[in-house]
């Protein structure tokens, strides 16, 4: 199995990017469950030292009576300075939280384990259990995330202190070879277990991850998408589509009244004719520009409707000042003097044709383009270059 292969079967994300992200969830996943353990183990603790304190004779009686003691006071006191530290880490900020706290959770599995094999070398002066060790050991497998090299450094360095110690005990040479198959077994055990907790809980953040990345890409995408599918290719303006969420716009109620013009350029199709469509394309994109500047300060919107025309929607604008502003547009597009050898004017032109719903409640879309449509044609028959209002 090649090296890639195995850091894959063990959860371990290929890409290193993705490290940072996963070991964040997994102090987040395992702050609860930390505390939790520590305040049970706390308790346990305490209520130990209470029986101590209560038996025949107190802690003290015995030399074995004392190494309990003082081994569950150690444990009360290394718990509770474990907790202090995560509480410390908590109100700090988060990058404090997620460099120390997976150190820190491991540091203490260490001790528990080792812990555990204290009172189980305490345990074989009163008879030959290794129960102790057995579930300090696995429970400590089961209840913390441990990196593959951490669990087999602390696994297997506990089983050897343990085995190394169990000789010097009054049944330990007579139990030995039962004593070592055992706790090694445990040790192998619990070595697979925190294996498999850990790969399992690295390979769901991982999918985690890459889900949430895809549906970022999704979300982006979607919004590049309804953009493109808005949006005029060629000048940049939003396209007739984009008039379907015209009525939704907020100010479409709240802003009456509402006006409209629809934009023709004249004799645009001559225009193709002699000079070519590439110079009608750059011509569109200078009308464009023209309509962007002219809105400028304006609560409007406007898009490119089809060919050569443009469609203008003014909030707050009734018909006076739509007539007023349909005349400032014109008279723009004649001063920015796109040159057009083939008419008298010498340059190029439009007819607006403008409309409201200045006495209308709830203005209806199909009414003003119909309206300012109507009127477009007005301003066309009217001789071109000119504003007329839909009467
Ligand atoms: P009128 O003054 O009555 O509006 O005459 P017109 O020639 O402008 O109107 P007509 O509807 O006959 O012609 C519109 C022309 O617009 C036809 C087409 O060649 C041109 N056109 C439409 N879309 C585009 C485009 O994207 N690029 C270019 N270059 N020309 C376009
Ligand atoms: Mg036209
Ligand atoms: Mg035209």
């Amino acid at each position: 199995m090649t090296l890639q292969k195995l850091r894959r079967w063990l959860g371990f994300p290929l890409e290193d990017r993705y490290r940072v992200h996963i070991e964040q969830d997994i102090v987040q996943s395992s702050l609860r469950p930390g505390i939790f353990s520590a305040l049970l183990i706390l308790a346990f603790q305490a209520v130990m030292m209470v029986l101590s304190l209560l038996r025949k004779g107190g802690p003290f009686a015995s030399l074995r009576r004392q190494g309990y003691w003082w081994l569950y006071v150690t444990l009360f006191s290394v718990t509770l300075l474990f907790l202090l530290l995560i509480v410390f880490l908590m109100r700090r900020r988060r990058p404090c939280l997620d460099t120390f706290f997976l150190p820190l959770q491991t540091f203490y599995t260490a001790f528990l384990c080792l812990w555990g094999t204290c009172v189980t070398l305490l345990d074989q002066f009163g008879g030959n259990s290794l129960s102790v060790f057995t579930y300090v050991t696995l429970s400590a497998a089961a209840l913390t995330v441990l990196q593959p090299w951490q669990s087999a450094l602390i696994f297997t360095g506990n089983c050897l202190f343990l085995n190394l110690l169990l000789p010097y005990t009054p049944a330990g040479p007579d139990n030995f070879y039962s004593n070592a198959v055992n706790s090694c077994f445990v040790t192998l055990g619990a070595f697979f277990i925190s294996l498999w907790f850990y790969r399992s809980k690295v390979s769901s953040r991982y999918a985690k991850i890459i889900i949430e990345q895809q549906n970022a890409d999704i979300r982006s995408m979607n919004v590049q998408l309804d953009q493109m599918a808005h949006t005029d290719e060629l000048t940049g303006m939003k396209n007739r589509r984009s008039l379907e969420r015209l009525p939704l716009d907020d100010r479409w109620n709240e802003m009456p009244p509402v006006s409209a013009m629809m934009v023709d350029i004249d004799f645009f199709k001559q225009f193709n004719d002699t000079y070519g469509h590439l110079a009608g394309d750059e011509c569109l994109q200078r009308i464009a520009a023209v309509i962007r500047q002219f809105m400028e300060g304006r609560e409007g919107v406007a898009v490119r409707f089809g060919g050569e025309e443009f469609f203008i929607c003014l909030f707050s604008c009734s018909r006076a000042q739509v007539l007023e502003a349909g005349e400032t547009l014109r008279a723009a597009v004649e001063r920015c003097g796109y040159p057009r050898g083939d008419l008298p004017q010498g340059c190029i032109t439009v007819s607006i044709g403008a409309a409201t719903t200045e006495a209308e409640n709830a203005p209806r879309l199909e009414d003003l383009l119909s309206r300012a449509d109507k009127a477009l044609y007005e301003a066309k028959h009217e001789g071109r270059n000119c504003v007329a209002a839909y009467i």
